[in-house]
Protein backbone atom coordinates (compact mmCIF):
# COMPACT_ATOMS: atom_id res chain seq x y z
CA UNK A 1 0.00 0.00 0.00
CA UNK A 2 1.50 3.17 -0.94
CA UNK A 3 1.78 6.39 1.05
CA UNK A 4 -0.29 9.64 0.61
CA UNK A 5 2.04 12.40 -0.71
CA UNK A 6 1.28 16.09 0.16
CA UNK A 7 0.35 16.92 -3.63
CA UNK A 8 -2.89 14.16 -2.58
CA UNK A 9 -1.77 11.25 -5.00
CA UNK A 10 -0.55 8.13 -3.62
CA UNK A 11 3.41 7.70 -4.26
CA UNK A 12 2.61 4.59 -6.60
CA UNK A 13 0.27 6.32 -8.82
CA UNK A 14 2.03 7.74 -12.28
CA UNK A 15 0.83 11.11 -12.00
CA UNK A 16 2.40 11.63 -8.65
CA UNK A 17 5.61 13.76 -8.26
CA UNK A 18 7.41 11.14 -6.18
CA UNK A 19 6.84 8.62 -9.05
CA UNK A 20 7.21 10.59 -11.59
CA UNK A 21 10.89 11.54 -10.58
CA UNK A 22 11.78 8.08 -9.98
CA UNK A 23 11.00 7.29 -12.86
CA UNK A 24 12.98 9.74 -14.70
CA UNK A 25 15.70 8.82 -11.64
CA UNK A 26 15.37 5.17 -13.17
CA UNK A 27 15.25 6.42 -16.81
CA UNK A 28 18.31 8.53 -17.47
CA UNK A 29 21.13 9.87 -14.60
CA UNK A 30 21.10 12.71 -15.73
CA UNK A 31 24.47 14.89 -16.18
CA UNK A 32 25.22 18.65 -17.26
CA UNK A 33 28.60 17.87 -18.36
CA UNK A 34 30.80 15.12 -19.41
CA UNK A 35 33.13 14.82 -16.58
CA UNK A 36 35.13 11.30 -16.29
CA UNK A 37 32.95 8.34 -14.63
CA UNK A 38 33.09 7.19 -11.29
CA UNK A 39 35.62 4.42 -10.69
CA UNK A 40 37.32 2.53 -8.05
CA UNK A 41 40.02 -0.19 -7.99
CA UNK A 42 37.61 -2.53 -9.16
CA UNK A 43 36.50 -1.08 -12.30
CA UNK A 44 33.11 0.49 -12.89
CA UNK A 45 31.31 -0.49 -9.63
CA UNK A 46 28.68 0.84 -8.17
CA UNK A 47 29.87 2.86 -5.06
CA UNK A 48 30.76 0.76 -2.21
CA UNK A 49 29.72 0.98 1.66
CA UNK A 50 31.84 2.04 3.69
CA UNK A 51 32.73 -1.30 5.43
CA UNK A 52 33.35 -2.67 1.29
CA UNK A 53 35.78 0.02 1.60
CA UNK A 54 37.18 -0.46 4.07
CA UNK A 55 37.71 -4.25 3.44
CA UNK A 56 39.13 -3.60 -0.08
CA UNK A 57 41.58 -1.18 1.26
CA UNK A 58 43.16 -3.30 4.03
CA UNK A 59 43.59 -6.67 1.76
CA UNK A 60 44.67 -4.13 -1.21
CA UNK A 61 47.34 -2.76 1.18
CA UNK A 62 48.34 -6.65 2.30
CA UNK A 63 48.12 -7.54 -1.49
CA UNK A 64 50.58 -4.71 -2.08
CA UNK A 65 52.72 -4.69 0.83
CA UNK A 66 52.95 -8.05 1.77
CA UNK A 67 52.03 -10.62 -1.49
CA UNK A 68 53.87 -9.25 -4.14
CA UNK A 69 57.33 -8.36 -2.75
CA UNK A 70 56.98 -11.76 -1.11
CA UNK A 71 55.62 -13.41 -4.59
CA UNK A 72 58.36 -12.04 -6.51
CA UNK A 73 61.26 -13.80 -4.45
CA UNK A 74 59.50 -17.07 -3.99
CA UNK A 75 59.22 -16.83 -7.82
CA UNK A 76 62.40 -17.07 -8.77
CA UNK A 77 63.55 -19.92 -5.77
CA UNK A 78 63.43 -23.85 -6.15
CA UNK A 79 59.99 -25.56 -5.15
CA UNK A 80 61.95 -26.95 -2.11
CA UNK A 81 63.31 -22.74 -0.65
CA UNK A 82 59.85 -21.97 -0.99
CA UNK A 83 58.89 -24.44 1.71
CA UNK A 84 62.11 -24.58 3.68
CA UNK A 85 61.44 -22.91 7.26
CA UNK A 86 63.17 -19.87 6.78
CA UNK A 87 61.28 -18.79 3.64
CA UNK A 88 58.83 -16.15 3.57
CA UNK A 89 55.98 -18.40 2.30
CA UNK A 90 54.95 -18.73 5.98
CA UNK A 91 54.63 -15.37 7.00
CA UNK A 92 52.26 -14.39 4.41
CA UNK A 93 50.04 -16.64 6.71
CA UNK A 94 50.55 -14.77 9.67
CA UNK A 95 50.39 -11.47 8.31
CA UNK A 96 47.07 -12.90 6.84
CA UNK A 97 45.48 -13.95 10.23
CA UNK A 98 46.02 -10.27 10.92
CA UNK A 99 43.38 -8.95 8.82
CA UNK A 100 40.77 -11.01 10.65
CA UNK A 101 38.85 -11.80 7.40
CA UNK A 102 36.66 -14.54 9.63
CA UNK A 103 34.26 -16.07 6.97
CA UNK A 104 31.42 -16.32 9.87
CA UNK A 105 31.57 -12.57 10.03
CA UNK A 106 31.08 -11.83 6.46
CA UNK A 107 28.29 -13.92 6.34
CA UNK A 108 26.24 -12.00 8.78
CA UNK A 109 26.09 -9.15 5.90
CA UNK A 110 23.09 -9.07 3.44
CA UNK A 111 23.74 -11.74 1.18
CA UNK A 112 24.61 -10.13 -1.45
CA UNK A 113 26.50 -7.68 0.10
CA UNK A 114 28.59 -10.84 1.49
CA UNK A 115 29.25 -12.27 -2.23
CA UNK A 116 30.19 -8.55 -3.30
CA UNK A 117 32.72 -8.54 0.04
CA UNK A 118 33.85 -12.33 -1.04
CA UNK A 119 34.70 -10.93 -4.57
CA UNK A 120 36.45 -8.10 -3.49
CA UNK A 121 38.77 -9.50 -1.00
CA UNK A 122 39.04 -12.74 -3.84
CA UNK A 123 39.85 -10.14 -6.43
CA UNK A 124 42.72 -8.26 -4.41
CA UNK A 125 44.25 -11.50 -3.32
CA UNK A 126 44.42 -12.47 -7.07
CA UNK A 127 46.07 -8.91 -7.90
CA UNK A 128 48.32 -9.77 -4.76
CA UNK A 129 50.27 -12.62 -6.61
CA UNK A 130 47.49 -15.55 -7.86
CA UNK A 131 49.89 -18.86 -6.44
CA UNK A 132 49.77 -17.42 -2.95
CA UNK A 133 46.00 -16.42 -3.03
CA UNK A 134 45.14 -20.27 -4.31
CA UNK A 135 47.71 -21.09 -1.11
CA UNK A 136 45.60 -19.23 1.29
CA UNK A 137 42.02 -20.13 -0.43
CA UNK A 138 43.16 -23.83 0.02
CA UNK A 139 44.44 -23.31 3.31
CA UNK A 140 41.23 -23.04 4.94
CA UNK A 141 38.92 -25.95 3.00
CA UNK A 142 39.48 -28.72 5.50
CA UNK A 143 38.43 -26.29 8.14
CA UNK A 144 35.41 -24.80 6.45
CA UNK A 145 34.06 -28.23 5.34
CA UNK A 146 34.62 -29.56 9.22
CA UNK A 147 32.23 -26.23 9.91
CA UNK A 148 29.55 -27.41 7.41
CA UNK A 149 29.15 -30.82 8.50
CA UNK A 150 29.15 -29.27 12.21
CA UNK A 151 32.08 -31.32 13.24
CA UNK A 152 33.82 -29.97 16.80
CA UNK A 153 36.49 -32.62 16.76
CA UNK A 154 37.49 -31.35 13.23
CA UNK A 155 36.80 -27.75 13.91
CA UNK A 156 39.50 -28.27 16.28
CA UNK A 157 42.02 -30.46 14.08
CA UNK A 158 41.84 -27.76 11.14
CA UNK A 159 41.52 -24.31 13.06
CA UNK A 160 44.60 -22.40 12.31
CA UNK A 161 46.29 -24.84 10.12
CA UNK A 162 47.37 -24.80 6.78
CA UNK A 163 45.06 -27.22 5.22
CA UNK A 164 45.14 -28.34 0.94
CA UNK A 165 42.39 -30.39 -0.86
CA UNK A 166 43.41 -33.74 -2.15
CA UNK A 167 41.23 -34.98 -5.39
CA UNK A 168 43.29 -35.96 -8.27
CA UNK A 169 46.30 -38.59 -8.31
CA UNK A 170 48.59 -39.74 -10.83
CA UNK A 171 45.93 -42.07 -13.04
CA UNK A 172 42.85 -39.36 -12.00
CA UNK A 173 42.67 -36.22 -13.62
CA UNK A 174 40.08 -35.24 -15.66
CA UNK A 175 38.09 -38.22 -14.46
CA UNK A 176 38.08 -36.86 -11.33
CA UNK A 177 35.27 -34.21 -12.56
CA UNK A 178 33.29 -36.98 -14.15
CA UNK A 179 29.89 -36.97 -12.40
CA UNK A 180 27.98 -38.41 -14.69
CA UNK A 181 29.56 -41.63 -15.88
CA UNK A 182 26.78 -43.50 -17.94
CA UNK A 183 27.18 -40.52 -19.99
CA UNK A 184 30.83 -39.41 -20.39
CA UNK A 185 32.51 -42.57 -19.70
CA UNK A 186 33.37 -45.20 -22.40
CA UNK A 187 30.86 -47.33 -22.88
CA UNK A 188 31.58 -50.62 -21.15
CA UNK A 189 35.05 -50.09 -19.74
CA UNK A 190 34.49 -50.00 -15.58
CA UNK A 191 35.26 -46.48 -14.34
CA UNK A 192 38.50 -45.21 -13.16
CA UNK A 193 39.42 -45.72 -9.80
CA UNK A 194 43.02 -43.99 -9.32
CA UNK A 195 45.56 -45.03 -7.09
CA UNK A 196 43.98 -44.03 -3.62
CA UNK A 197 41.81 -46.49 -2.03
CA UNK A 198 40.51 -46.14 1.50
CA UNK A 199 39.16 -49.06 3.25
CA UNK A 200 36.22 -48.32 5.14
CA UNK A 201 35.77 -50.50 8.67
CA UNK A 202 33.42 -50.14 11.51
CA UNK A 203 35.21 -47.60 13.33
CA UNK A 204 38.72 -47.05 11.16
CA UNK A 205 39.27 -46.12 7.81
CA UNK A 206 42.97 -47.51 6.50
CA UNK A 207 44.23 -45.36 3.44
CA UNK A 208 46.76 -46.56 0.84
CA UNK A 209 47.84 -44.71 -2.63
CA UNK A 210 49.30 -41.54 -3.32
CA UNK A 211 47.51 -38.50 -4.51
CA UNK A 212 48.71 -36.44 -7.40
CA UNK A 213 51.65 -34.30 -7.06
CA UNK A 214 49.45 -30.93 -8.07
CA UNK A 215 47.69 -30.68 -5.08
CA UNK A 216 48.29 -27.20 -3.91
CA UNK A 217 49.59 -26.55 -0.54
CA UNK A 218 50.20 -30.35 -0.71
CA UNK A 219 53.87 -29.62 -0.04
CA UNK A 220 52.81 -26.89 3.43
CA UNK A 221 49.64 -28.37 4.46
CA UNK A 222 49.11 -29.93 7.81
CA UNK A 223 45.55 -30.74 7.62
CA UNK A 224 43.65 -31.86 4.55
CA UNK A 225 40.13 -32.48 2.88
CA UNK A 226 40.69 -35.93 1.14
CA UNK A 227 38.42 -37.44 -1.62
CA UNK A 228 39.38 -40.94 -2.38
CA UNK A 229 37.87 -44.54 -3.91
CA UNK A 230 36.44 -46.50 -0.85
CA UNK A 231 35.73 -50.21 -0.36
CA UNK A 232 33.00 -50.70 2.00
CA UNK A 233 33.60 -54.53 2.38
CA UNK A 234 30.40 -54.94 0.72
CA UNK A 235 31.49 -56.02 -2.69
CA UNK A 236 29.95 -53.03 -4.17
CA UNK A 237 32.54 -51.16 -5.87
CA UNK A 238 30.53 -49.18 -7.81
CA UNK A 239 27.15 -47.42 -7.13
CA UNK A 240 24.28 -47.58 -9.64
CA UNK A 241 25.44 -44.43 -11.77
CA UNK A 242 29.11 -46.63 -12.12
CA UNK A 243 30.07 -44.04 -10.14
CA UNK A 244 33.25 -45.94 -7.55
CA UNK A 245 31.95 -45.40 -4.12
CA UNK A 246 34.09 -43.27 -2.46
CA UNK A 247 34.61 -41.74 1.09
CA UNK A 248 35.50 -37.94 1.99
CA UNK A 249 37.23 -36.93 5.52
CA UNK A 250 39.21 -34.18 7.12
CA UNK A 251 42.56 -35.95 8.31
CA UNK A 252 45.58 -34.28 10.26
CA UNK A 253 48.61 -34.77 7.99
CA UNK A 254 51.47 -35.99 10.84
CA UNK A 255 49.26 -39.62 11.08
CA UNK A 256 51.80 -42.65 10.85
CA UNK A 257 52.58 -43.94 7.52
CA UNK A 258 51.91 -40.21 5.75
CA UNK A 259 55.08 -38.91 3.65
CA UNK A 260 55.20 -36.37 1.27
CA UNK A 261 57.56 -36.70 -2.15
CA UNK A 262 59.23 -33.66 -4.06
CA UNK A 263 57.98 -30.38 -3.92
CA UNK A 264 56.85 -29.68 -7.77
CA UNK A 265 58.99 -27.43 -9.81
CA UNK A 266 56.50 -25.76 -12.21
CA UNK A 267 56.29 -22.80 -15.12
CA UNK A 268 54.10 -20.54 -13.01
CA UNK A 269 52.15 -19.66 -9.31
CA UNK A 270 55.45 -20.54 -8.41
CA UNK A 271 54.80 -19.67 -4.56
CA UNK A 272 52.02 -22.13 -4.43
CA UNK A 273 53.59 -25.33 -3.53
CA UNK A 274 52.49 -28.09 -4.45
CA UNK A 275 53.61 -31.81 -4.00
CA UNK A 276 52.49 -35.78 -3.51
CA UNK A 277 51.43 -37.21 -0.46
CA UNK A 278 51.81 -40.95 -0.18
CA UNK A 279 49.34 -42.96 2.17
CA UNK A 280 51.00 -45.95 3.83
CA UNK A 281 48.82 -47.89 5.59
CA UNK A 282 47.26 -44.82 7.25
CA UNK A 283 44.52 -45.22 9.82
CA UNK A 284 42.09 -42.84 10.96
CA UNK A 285 38.77 -42.90 13.17
CA UNK A 286 35.85 -43.03 10.99
CA UNK A 287 34.58 -40.22 12.93
CA UNK A 288 36.85 -38.26 10.71
CA UNK A 289 34.69 -39.04 7.94
CA UNK A 290 32.78 -36.38 6.08
CA UNK A 291 30.55 -37.91 3.72
CA UNK A 292 30.31 -41.65 3.16
CA UNK A 293 29.10 -43.99 0.54
CA UNK A 294 25.36 -42.68 -0.28
CA UNK A 295 26.60 -39.03 0.53
CA UNK A 296 30.26 -39.02 -1.01
CA UNK A 297 29.25 -37.52 -4.55
CA UNK A 298 27.15 -35.12 -3.02
CA UNK A 299 29.57 -33.71 -0.74
CA UNK A 300 32.13 -33.61 -3.35
CA UNK A 301 29.99 -31.48 -5.62
CA UNK A 302 28.73 -29.44 -2.94
CA UNK A 303 33.10 -28.58 -2.23
CA UNK A 304 33.80 -28.05 -5.33
CA UNK A 305 31.15 -25.74 -6.36
CA UNK A 306 32.05 -23.96 -3.29
CA UNK A 307 35.40 -23.73 -3.36
CA UNK A 308 35.86 -23.55 -7.44
CA UNK A 309 34.54 -19.93 -7.03
CA UNK A 310 37.81 -18.44 -5.41
CA UNK A 311 39.54 -19.50 -8.58
CA UNK A 312 37.21 -16.42 -10.70
CA UNK A 313 37.98 -13.92 -8.60
CA UNK A 314 41.79 -14.40 -7.84
CA UNK A 315 42.16 -14.69 -11.96
CA UNK A 316 39.95 -11.55 -12.40
CA UNK A 317 42.65 -10.11 -9.99
CA UNK A 318 45.26 -11.56 -12.31
CA UNK A 319 43.85 -9.49 -15.18
CA UNK A 320 43.40 -6.32 -13.85
CA UNK A 321 47.15 -6.43 -12.28
CA UNK A 322 48.24 -7.16 -16.06
CA UNK A 323 46.28 -4.24 -17.39
CA UNK A 324 46.90 -1.94 -14.73
CA UNK A 325 50.80 -2.74 -15.33
CA UNK A 326 50.35 -2.29 -19.34
CA UNK A 327 48.06 1.25 -18.87
CA UNK A 328 51.02 2.48 -17.24
CA UNK A 329 53.75 1.72 -19.40
CA UNK A 330 51.68 2.85 -22.65
CA UNK A 331 52.04 6.00 -20.45
CA UNK A 332 55.65 5.91 -20.12
CA UNK A 333 57.38 4.41 -23.46
CA UNK A 334 57.93 6.50 -26.31
CA UNK A 335 57.52 5.29 -29.89
CA UNK A 336 57.30 6.81 -33.62
CA UNK A 337 57.82 10.30 -31.48
CA UNK A 338 54.77 9.29 -29.14
CA UNK A 339 53.58 7.55 -26.11
CA UNK A 340 52.36 4.20 -26.82
CA UNK A 341 49.12 5.74 -25.08
CA UNK A 342 49.10 8.46 -27.86
CA UNK A 343 48.50 5.78 -30.58
CA UNK A 344 45.21 4.86 -31.59
CA UNK A 345 46.23 0.93 -31.58
CA UNK A 346 47.56 0.78 -28.51
CA UNK A 347 44.21 2.17 -26.69
CA UNK A 348 42.64 0.03 -28.85
CA UNK A 349 44.49 -3.03 -27.15
CA UNK A 350 44.72 -1.14 -23.84
CA UNK A 351 40.57 -0.85 -24.41
CA UNK A 352 39.92 -4.44 -25.32
CA UNK A 353 42.04 -5.49 -22.34
CA UNK A 354 40.24 -3.64 -19.96
CA UNK A 355 36.73 -4.70 -21.42
CA UNK A 356 37.86 -8.09 -20.89
CA UNK A 357 38.78 -7.31 -17.39
CA UNK A 358 35.48 -6.21 -16.74
CA UNK A 359 33.67 -9.25 -18.73
CA UNK A 360 36.04 -11.12 -16.13
CA UNK A 361 35.14 -9.57 -12.70
CA UNK A 362 30.93 -10.09 -13.94
CA UNK A 363 31.15 -13.54 -14.85
CA UNK A 364 33.10 -14.20 -11.80
CA UNK A 365 30.96 -11.98 -9.37
CA UNK A 366 27.26 -14.16 -10.95
CA UNK A 367 28.54 -17.35 -10.80
CA UNK A 368 30.09 -16.80 -6.97
CA UNK A 369 26.34 -15.57 -6.26
CA UNK A 370 24.52 -18.25 -7.97
CA UNK A 371 27.11 -20.89 -5.82
CA UNK A 372 26.47 -19.07 -2.46
CA UNK A 373 22.17 -18.08 -3.25
CA UNK A 374 20.64 -20.33 -5.65
CA UNK A 375 18.70 -23.29 -3.94
CA UNK A 376 20.71 -25.35 -5.67
CA UNK A 377 24.79 -25.10 -7.29
CA UNK A 378 26.63 -27.41 -9.59
CA UNK A 379 30.38 -27.81 -9.90
CA UNK A 380 29.74 -27.44 -14.07
CA UNK A 381 28.01 -23.56 -13.69
CA UNK A 382 31.11 -22.98 -11.13
CA UNK A 383 33.63 -24.77 -13.36
CA UNK A 384 32.34 -22.89 -16.13
CA UNK A 385 32.87 -19.04 -14.89
CA UNK A 386 36.40 -20.27 -14.12
CA UNK A 387 36.95 -21.15 -17.95
CA UNK A 388 35.87 -17.58 -19.20
CA UNK A 389 37.96 -16.13 -16.07
CA UNK A 390 41.00 -17.39 -17.02
CA UNK A 391 40.91 -17.89 -20.79
CA UNK A 392 40.04 -14.07 -20.70
CA UNK A 393 43.17 -13.61 -18.03
CA UNK A 394 45.59 -15.12 -20.62
CA UNK A 395 44.48 -13.13 -23.10
CA UNK A 396 45.05 -10.43 -21.19
CA UNK A 397 48.46 -11.17 -19.74
CA UNK A 398 48.98 -12.32 -22.98
CA UNK A 399 48.35 -9.03 -24.65
CA UNK A 400 50.32 -7.10 -21.73
CA UNK A 401 53.13 -8.67 -22.26
CA UNK A 402 53.18 -7.89 -26.19
CA UNK A 403 52.39 -4.16 -25.45
CA UNK A 404 55.91 -4.44 -23.59
CA UNK A 405 57.15 -5.71 -26.35
CA UNK A 406 60.67 -7.03 -25.60
CA UNK A 407 61.03 -5.67 -22.19
CA UNK A 408 57.71 -8.11 -21.37
CA UNK A 409 59.98 -11.14 -21.84
CA UNK A 410 62.24 -9.55 -19.07
CA UNK A 411 62.32 -11.11 -15.61
CA UNK A 412 63.06 -7.85 -14.79
CA UNK A 413 59.66 -6.60 -15.52
CA UNK A 414 56.61 -8.33 -13.64
CA UNK A 415 54.38 -9.32 -16.97
CA UNK A 416 56.04 -13.00 -17.97
CA UNK A 417 55.37 -13.30 -14.03
CA UNK A 418 51.53 -12.61 -14.59
CA UNK A 419 51.64 -14.87 -17.91
CA UNK A 420 53.33 -17.80 -16.05
CA UNK A 421 50.38 -17.67 -13.22
CA UNK A 422 47.52 -17.40 -16.26
CA UNK A 423 49.11 -20.21 -17.84
CA UNK A 424 48.58 -22.76 -15.03
CA UNK A 425 45.02 -21.25 -14.29
CA UNK A 426 43.92 -22.81 -17.72
CA UNK A 427 44.33 -26.48 -16.25
CA UNK A 428 44.02 -25.97 -12.86
CA UNK A 429 40.90 -26.89 -11.07
CA UNK A 430 40.10 -29.16 -13.87
CA UNK A 431 41.49 -28.43 -17.69
CA UNK A 432 39.41 -25.91 -19.45
CA UNK A 433 38.80 -28.16 -22.47
CA UNK A 434 37.34 -31.15 -20.30
CA UNK A 435 35.26 -28.51 -17.96
CA UNK A 436 33.46 -27.04 -21.64
CA UNK A 437 32.17 -30.47 -22.02
CA UNK A 438 31.33 -31.22 -18.71
CA UNK A 439 29.18 -27.47 -19.73
CA UNK A 440 27.74 -29.28 -22.69
CA UNK A 441 26.58 -32.22 -20.88
CA UNK A 442 24.84 -30.58 -17.72
CA UNK A 443 23.00 -28.87 -21.14
CA UNK A 444 21.88 -32.03 -22.05
CA UNK A 445 21.00 -33.60 -19.04
CA UNK A 446 19.00 -30.28 -18.35
CA UNK A 447 17.28 -30.26 -21.77
CA UNK A 448 15.87 -33.91 -21.66
CA UNK A 449 15.46 -34.33 -17.88
CA UNK A 450 14.17 -30.77 -16.98
CA UNK A 451 12.84 -29.87 -19.85
CA UNK A 452 14.63 -26.64 -19.70
CA UNK A 453 14.55 -24.13 -23.00
CA UNK A 454 11.74 -26.17 -24.27
CA UNK A 455 8.72 -24.02 -23.09
C1 LIG B 1 48.19 -24.99 -10.49
C2 LIG B 1 47.41 -26.26 -10.24
C3 LIG B 1 46.79 -26.45 -9.00
C4 LIG B 1 46.10 -27.64 -8.75
N1 LIG B 1 45.55 -27.85 -7.50
C5 LIG B 1 44.97 -29.06 -7.20
C6 LIG B 1 44.48 -29.33 -5.88
O1 LIG B 1 44.51 -28.47 -4.98
N2 LIG B 1 43.98 -30.56 -5.63
C7 LIG B 1 43.91 -31.54 -6.57
O2 LIG B 1 43.47 -32.62 -6.27
N3 LIG B 1 44.36 -31.30 -7.84
C8 LIG B 1 44.88 -30.09 -8.18
N4 LIG B 1 45.32 -29.83 -9.46
C9 LIG B 1 45.17 -30.87 -10.49
C10 LIG B 1 44.18 -30.50 -11.58
O3 LIG B 1 42.87 -30.58 -11.09
C11 LIG B 1 44.41 -31.42 -12.78
O4 LIG B 1 45.68 -31.10 -13.31
C12 LIG B 1 43.36 -31.27 -13.85
O5 LIG B 1 42.12 -31.74 -13.37
C13 LIG B 1 43.73 -32.03 -15.14
O6 LIG B 1 44.13 -33.33 -14.87
P1 LIG B 1 45.51 -33.90 -15.49
O7 LIG B 1 46.56 -32.90 -15.19
O8 LIG B 1 45.69 -35.27 -14.97
O9 LIG B 1 45.29 -33.92 -17.05
P2 LIG B 1 44.59 -35.10 -17.90
O10 LIG B 1 43.26 -35.43 -17.30
O11 LIG B 1 45.52 -36.22 -18.11
O12 LIG B 1 44.33 -34.37 -19.28
C14 LIG B 1 45.32 -34.27 -20.31
C15 LIG B 1 44.66 -33.75 -21.58
O13 LIG B 1 43.69 -34.70 -22.03
C16 LIG B 1 42.43 -34.08 -22.25
N5 LIG B 1 41.36 -34.99 -21.76
C17 LIG B 1 41.28 -35.59 -20.55
N6 LIG B 1 40.14 -36.31 -20.45
C18 LIG B 1 39.49 -36.16 -21.62
C19 LIG B 1 38.24 -36.65 -22.14
N7 LIG B 1 37.43 -37.43 -21.40
N8 LIG B 1 37.88 -36.28 -23.37
C20 LIG B 1 38.67 -35.48 -24.12
N9 LIG B 1 39.86 -34.99 -23.69
C21 LIG B 1 40.26 -35.32 -22.45
C22 LIG B 1 42.45 -32.81 -21.43
O14 LIG B 1 41.65 -31.83 -22.06
C23 LIG B 1 43.93 -32.42 -21.38
O15 LIG B 1 44.24 -31.52 -22.41
C24 LIG B 1 46.00 -28.64 -9.76
C25 LIG B 1 46.59 -28.43 -11.01
C26 LIG B 1 47.29 -27.26 -11.25
C27 LIG B 1 47.94 -27.09 -12.61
Amino acid sequence: MSAELPDGTLASHPHSRAHRENWRHDMINLHDNVKLPAVGMTGFETPLTEEEAAIQQSVHRFARDVMRPISQELDRMTAEQVVAPTSPYWTVFSEFAKLDLDPALIAQFPPETAVRIESLIGEELGWGDSGLAVSLGAAGFPLQMAQAVGNKELVEISMGKIGCWIVTQPDKGSDITTLYPKQDGAPGVPFNRGNLLAKVGADEIVINGQCSSWVSNGASAQVALVYMNADYGDGELYDGEGRPHGVAMVMPLDLPGVSRGKPLDKIGQRALPQGEIYFDNVKVPKRFAVALKDDYYGNFASAWSFAGTHMSQVFTGVARAAFEHALAYCHDRKQSGARLIDHQLTRFRLGDMLRRVELARSVARRSLAYARLSPRSHPYATASAKVTVTEEAMKVTSEALQLFGGFGTSREYPIEKLFRDARAALIEDGENNVLTMRLGLLAHRLFDDEGWTQN
